[in-house]
């Protein structure tokens, strides 16, 4: 059964949701904060997320946009009445869908099977397999073998080869990969793409000072190479 992570403060909501989840065999996970809610996003890696928009620590619409650096994971904020929702409708918060409180436990069950049946769709992207002569990339258990042979990654290199397998042939700029690998506000500059370049080198390529698979393109970025 899906896992599904319940980022809400208020204790009642909190646990009459996780109960209605239970008891139709969904796995929960709970946060009462935005910090924790972010945490665990990242860690457990649930399929769907419900999401309060007034929190703790940090609040909805900020927890959404940073897991949509680099998640897709399906977002439905829970909302109040009002000025609260009016900002959900109006702005870009990259979430799935909304339910407004009070809501009853039929809807948004309805609407959690709804987002799930939508995204299991997009899901199928992510079980596919990159392969390129030989190296193969598997997205949905984010293991990669060269010749055969698992090759162990870092998160960050796996994120980097996935993202040079996927546009094979192109040349992606450092600033790109940055953007896309380690999200718009992170604090480093490209040298970092430069240094998790090599690394990956040297778990896939056969010489890595000659590198023939993630090709240098001078004064530009890099380039994967079938
Ligand atoms: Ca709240």
């Amino acid at each position: 059964m899906p896992t599904i992570l319940i980022v809400e403060d208020e204790d009642t909501v909190r646990e009459v949701v996780s109960e209605g989840l239970e008891s139709e065999g969904y796995e929960v996970l709970l946060a009462d904060n935005g910090l924790d809610g972010l945490r665990q996003a990242r860690e457990e890696d649930p399929d769907l997320i419900l999401l309060d928009l007034m929190l703790p620590e940090m609040d909805g619409l900020s927890v959404c946009r940073t897991l949509r650096r680099n998640s897709d994971v399906p977002i439905i904020m829970l909302t109040a009445r009002g000025a609260e929702m009016d900002k959900i409708v109006g702005l870009e918060t990259g979430a799935d869908d909304y339910v407004v409180k009070p809501f009853s436990l039929g809807e948004l069950l309805a609407r959690i099977r709804s987002l799930l049946r939508r995204t299991s769709n997009n899901t199928q992207q992510n079980q596919m397999q990159l392969t390129d002569s030989n190296i193969s990339l598997d997205l949905s258990s984010r293991r990669v073998s060269k010749d055969n042979e698992e090759v162990h990654l870092t998160q960050k290199e796996f994120d980097l080869l996935a993202e040079l397998m996927r546009n094979k042939g192109a040349v992606l700029s450092r600033d790109l990969l940055l953007e896309k690998v380690w999200g718009y506000n992170y604090i480093g500059n490209t040298h970092t793409v430069d240094v998790h370049i090599r690394w990956l080198r040297e778990k896939i390529e056969l010489d890595p000072s000659n590198p023939v698979r993630i090709v240098t393109v001078r004064g530009v970025g890099y380039r994967f190479q079938a």
